[in-house]
């Protein structure tokens, strides 16, 4: 793969998995070097700097929210 993700170490029902940068799809990898979420399609196709920092990713995701609801 591209990049190098972490699974979370969670059971498929401890808690709600986290929405993957790239693509949004729920997922339980992590890209630990930038602490974002990624599911495995994606970290097979995206370059280390194709990852947004942390506090980008999170700024994303509450704009993403806030247009849903
Ligand atoms: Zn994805």
């Amino acid at each position: 793969m591209a990049i190098k993700v972490t699974h979370d170490g969670t059971s498929p029902h401890d808690r709600c998995a986290e929405r993957c940068f790239n693509c949004r799809a729920p997922t339980r990898y992590w890209y630990a070097r930038k602490d974002v979420a990624v599911c495995l399609e994606c970290a097979a196709v995206v370059r280390p700097s194709d990852v947004p920092s942390k506090s980008e990713w999170c700024a994303k995701e509450a704009a993403l929210t806030a247009r849903v609801v």
